[in-house]
């Protein structure tokens, strides 16, 4: 399934989304302080819509909240969902670090409940939105993962099912005080200009089992179908930074010695 990218005109527009988070674009911001959630850890008995859209497997709550001290508004969780690559191609993240690209990436989308009421309202709106992206790496087996990849055969084909609750806080790093902070899009249609992206700097692992349960288990297509295409590399390539640039809560690390790091040869340096 693929979209009709040319029939929305904000995808071929400025400030889209993803880039490559590399050295150049960087530039340490010591007001970013750390992201702070609230109400992540749903009751099992609270039922969650987890759904194929034959785009990505996602959920909806309607209460999950957080909120970012570092901003003067609230943002409130809509849903989440994953970008991932094939069985064949363990790359499918969105997002790249200097031109690493992962194999998935998880984003939590949030809209600005202070100032919109509802996320339909909000998304198009310069301050709309705000999305939490997580890198995912194929290494360690995940249990928090585990917690939904075990639901997803209920919505191998379009559609939705529902799954408990569980602590969605366990699905980010570890660390919430390092992360990428910049002014991009929606990375499918419409490609509203209208979220602001928070971008963890540590990564989160999956096993490979879980990454291939990921990658083949759904299929973009309605189950009626006699032809199911199978869901995967739903990822959009980095787009042009255009003029801006990318805060960084974090100093220390690879991306100050590549940024500042030069040696200098003269003219005439020659390797004999
Ligand atoms: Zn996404």
């Amino acid at each position: 399934l693929k979209y009709h990218w040319t029939h929305y005109p904000y995808c071929g527009g400025a400030f889209q989304s993803p880039i490559d988070l590399k050295p150049g674009l960087l530039r340490f911001d010591p007001t970013l302080r750390p992201i702070e959630i609230q109400n992540y850890n749903l009751s099992p008995n609270e039922q969650l819509t987890l759904g194929n859209n034959g785009h990505s497997g996602e959920y909806k709550s309607s209460v999950l909240s957080t909120n970012y001290i570092s901003l003067p508004q609230r943002y409130t969780a809509a849903q989440l969902h994953l970008h991932w690559g094939s069985s064949s191609r363990l790359t499918g993240s969105e997002h790249t670090v200097n031109s690493k690209q992962y194999a998935a990436e998880m984003h939590v989308v949030h809209f600005n409940s202070d100032k919109y009421p509802t996320m339909s309202i909000a998304v198009d709106k310069s301050d709309g939105l705000a999305v939490l992206g997580v890198l995912i790496e194929v290494g360690d087996f995940n249990p928090a993962f585990e917690q939904f990849l075990r639901f997803i055969n209920g919505i191998k084909y379009k559609g939705k099912s529902k799954m408990p609750g569980f602590n969605i806080r366990q699905l980010l790093p570890a660390r919430l005080d390092e992360y990428y902070r910049y002014d991009g899009s929606l990375t499918t249609p419409p490609c509203y200009p209208s979220v602001l992206w928070t971008v963890f700097r540590n990564h989160v692992t999956i096993s490979r089992k879980q990454f291939l349960a990921l990658a083949t288990s759904l299929y973009s297509s309605d189950a009626r179908d006699s032809a199911p295409v199978s869901l995967n590399g739903n990822y959009r390539r980095p787009q042009p930074s255009d003029s801006r640039v990318v805060l960084v809560s974090f100093k220390e690390g690879k991306y100050g010695l590549q940024s500042t790091c030069f040696i200098f040869f003269s003219r005439n340096a020659k390797v004999t």
